[in-house]
């Protein structure tokens, strides 16, 4: 697209300047943009004070620059800033919505999960279910297309499920998952819908209005901003069902030695000194974004996958797992080989890419493969990185015998 630089872009991040290296695994976490940093350093070195305690100019000051990054992020996603809790992260955001909503289940009802998955939004309702004697239900994946069961997931909703979570993308397949029409079939059925963006809020400018999900999470460091810092999107009627998860400071508006009164939300689901930088960098990421036609960075990455799909599909021994059209993440095995052998035969050639399991296994035993080589892409790559990838490879075939 005209204008769109994306060595400019590239040069931000000082991971780049400093070592000559490959780094495909930005679907693990991103590379940090040097505004990102500066914002997480400026935050403690202007006078630091807690948030939301105390009338003196620092703590009014954090305040204000912590509530201002939570406007940020609503704004990112077409919400409203009262509908935005700052959780640690996509994984503790989906475990305090399965146990803020335990209260809603019994022996008689059902929470329907995907097959594919990544255990932050498995097991969580795992031990709810445990907990509570609900019925976990799987929404199969095709494992031809990397898709899921459409068919069966109509089926599976006819059982009336309490609670539907799901994820926006696969971190294995890379499988962008029609979460608008599902979450539409879902409500049709009554249930309540719970989105995992963790890999899908990252490539895809998103509004919480158009999507409909009662809540969506997401992590703040694939986003290219800090790690510890999370967001759960909830609408306000359904944030109303969820009952207390921590308590602690600020959660609370009165408390006698035996009761209290719950603060208003967001305040009631943020006990505790919150992780102030984080939110302040994560904001700062947001802010970074922003700068760029959307539009813009997704055909230059998408240019890149395509040469990426291209490259591992010219090359023989190479099984792509159900490789997805337009994507960011591809997931391939070599017939014989440990994915773990070939990982690590590419990180001595200076390529970084994630090997294993990628906690789903639930979705990895469905595919029939012990593990797979994933190769995932941010807006700072390039074609150099997809070729040199490319060659690494060939050696790396070529040492392993292949
Ligand atoms: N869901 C998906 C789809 C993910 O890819 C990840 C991170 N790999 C998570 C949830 C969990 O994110 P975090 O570890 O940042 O909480």
């Amino acid at each position: 697209t005209d204008g769109f630089d994306p060595y400019a872009l590239r040069a931000q991040f000082p991971a780049f300047n400093a070592s000559d290296w490959v780094y495909l695994d930005s679907a693990a976490t991103a590379q940090k943009p040097q505004c990102v940093i500066d914002a997480i350093c400026q935050s403690y070195m202007a006078p630091v004070a807690n948030v939301h305690r105390g009338q003196h100019q620092a703590s009014l000051s954090t305040t204000a620059q912590f509530e201002q990054a939570r406007r940020e992020v609503a704004a990112f996603i077409d919400a409203n800033p009262s509908e935005i809790i700052w959780t640690r992260g996509a994984t503790e955001a989906i475990n305090l919505l399965a146990y803020s909503l335990s209260h809603t289940l019994t022996a008689n009802d059902c929470i329907l999960v995907s097959e594919m998955e990544h255990h932050a939004n498995l097991l969580p309702w795992q031990l709810i279910a445990q907990r509570t004697g609900a019925q976990l239900v799987k929404i199969p994946c095709c494992v031809s297309t990397g898709q899921l069961d459409m068919d069966a997931y109509q089926q599976a909703l006819t059982t009336r499920p309490r609670i539907v979570a799901i994820s926006h993308v696969s971190n294995v397949t890379g499988t962008r998952h029609p979460i608008e029409a599902m979450t539409a079939l879902a409500h049709r059925h009554g249930a309540t819908v719970i989105i995992d963006g963790a890999q899908g809020i990252v490539h895809e400018p998103l509004s919480m209005q158009t999507l409909n999900a009662d809540f969506y999470v997401f992590s703040g460091h694939k986003l290219y901003g800090p790690t510890g810092i999370g967001v759960l999107y909830g609408k306000p009627e359904a944030l109303a069902t969820l009952a207390p998860f921590h308590g602690g400071g600020k959660m609370i508006t009165d408390v006698t030695f035996d009761d209290h009164t719950l603060a208003p939300i967001p305040a009631r689901f943020e006990a505790g000194t919150p992780n102030t930088a984080g939110a302040i960098g994560l904001a700062a990421a947001i802010q970074w974004l922003k700068q760029y036609d959307a539009q813009a960075i997704d055909t230059h990455i998408s240019d890149c996958y395509q040469s990426l799909l291209d490259g591992l599909k010219q090359r023989p021994a190479i099984k792509l797992i159900c490789p997805q059209p337009h994507s960011t993440i591809v997931s391939f095995v070599v017939e014989g080989e440990h994915h773990a052998d070939i990982a690590e035969l590419l990180s001595q050639q200076n390529v970084a890419v994630r090997s294993g399991h990628h906690c789903a296994h639930p979705l990895i035993k469905a595919l029939g493969v012990e593990g797979t080589v994933r190769v995932s892409l941010g807006a700072y790559n390039h074609q150099e990185d997809i070729q040199r990838f490319l060659t690494a490879l060939d050696k790396t075939l070529y040492l392993l015998g292949v």
